[in-house]
């Protein structure tokens, strides 16, 4: 089969002849339709994230079932799937909870196996992992939900439990963020969003959200509010004004300390911070103190398991979300190592996800490009 695979971090990515991957005996082996280009697969290719040499990176998939190993019950070739970017092992408490996002032995194709840039994907405990593409739902649309906009959906629904007229605050309006902004505006969520970038955040109002903060470089915020003006002294005091004393729900959708704090400190009582960018960094501050006072809850987010796939597609398939609206180019698979490449110098956070769509991939989905 055809695959993109790099040799060494860094080393130019090639599309290659390579042995099609075995089935596993609890898992499937899937025909890709179409797969996104996440900057984690990016970060993969640098070194940043380990995985085995050669490789082949790619997480955000859909695609037709092309074989099931013998312990497979559910799913048969022919059936049109999607799979969270971690899977569960399906067997240990959590998995057997529902909860194969926080599995220990979770795999990541694409991470800790070969991924999606690929004509075909092992996926590992199909059972536990793959979900139903509804019909209308499209393999391109379908591979732009694996990853930032589950998160973004279980981040909104599962931790932050919005209900129509919450306040949501959005702190970085990239992928994730924007995914955030228009999943709590369909859910009825007034939404805030907080971006340095004033194009990010015209996205964000595009996208649904009723008012939007400028924040400066340190945390501060330099403009603010539905007019767009109203200087402040920072981030959580404008959010504050807005929202009449502070969100009830508020995301960090980019990962940086500050504004972890900043996101705990423009929660009004009771509310709930959840974070989703990540911190590599290791240990951050935060106003615990805040924490105590106010009675916050702080949530950590990686990702969604399979079981909680169904509502999100339901409002996919029935049009209330629409991921496609985040979808930028969409490439062949020899497109893949330019796209990479690409990456090297930030991209605008409003330029929509790079997707590959292989062709000779029938899609009878139809619907939504
Ligand atoms: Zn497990
Ligand atoms: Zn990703």
């Amino acid at each position: 089969m055809k695959a993109v695979l790099y040799s060494g971090y860094g080393a130019t990515p090639v599309l290659a002849e390579v042995p099609a991957p075995a089935c596993p005996a609890d898992g499937v082996v899937i025909m890709v339709g179409a797969t996104g280009v996440c900057r984690s697969d990016w970060h993969a290719w640098k070194g940043h994230d380990p995985v085995a040499l050669p490789h082949v990176g790619g997480h955000e998939f859909a695609g037709v079932v092309a074989a099931a190993g013998p312990a497979v019950t559910r799913w048969r070739p022919g059936d049109r799937v999607t799979a969270p970017f971690a899977c569960g092992c399906g067997q240990c408490e959590f998995c057997l909870a529902g909860d194969a996002q926080v599995c220990p032995r979770q795999t990541q194709p694409g991470f800790t196996g070969p991924g999606s840039f690929a004509e075909l994907v092992a996926v590992h405990a199909a059972d536990a992992n793959l979900v139903t593409l509804p019909a209308g739902v499209s393999l391109v649309t379908a591979a732009c939900l694996g990853c930032r906009f589950a998160t973004a959906f279980r981040a909104v629904t599962g931790h932050g439990r919005v209900r129509p007229g919450d306040w949501l605050a959005v702190h970085g309006c990239g992928g994730v963020g924007l995914s955030a902004v228009m999943i709590g505006a369909a859910l009825g969520a007034r939404v805030v969003a907080v971006d340095v970038s004033a194009a990010a955040l015209e996205r964000a109002r595009e996208l649904g959200a009723e008012a939007v903060v400028t924040a400066d470089a340190t945390g501060g915020a330099t403009a603010a509010g539905q007019a767009g003006n109203g200087a402040s002294a920072g981030v959580a005091a404008a959010v504050a004004e807005i929202t009449g004393g502070g969100a009830h729900v508020s995301v960090d959708a980019l990962g940086s300390p500050a504004i972890a704090a900043e996101s705990l400190r423009c929660l009004r009582r009771r509310g709930r911070h959840v974070q989703v960018g990540l911190l590599p960094g290791g240990p951050v501050p935060l106003p615990m103190d805040l924490v105590i006072a106010r009675e916050l809850e702080v949530y950590g987010s990686h990702g969604m398991a399979a079981r909680d796939y169904p509502a999100m597609m339901r409002m996919v398939a029935d049009g209330t979300l629409r991921p496609a609206l985040l979808t930028g180019d969409v490439i062949g698979l020899e497109g893949v190592p330019q796209a990479l490449a690409a990456m090297d110098s930030p991209a605008a956070s409003t330029a929509g996800m790079t997707v590959v769509k292989l062709t000779g991939r029938e899609d009878r989905g139809g619907g939504q490009p």
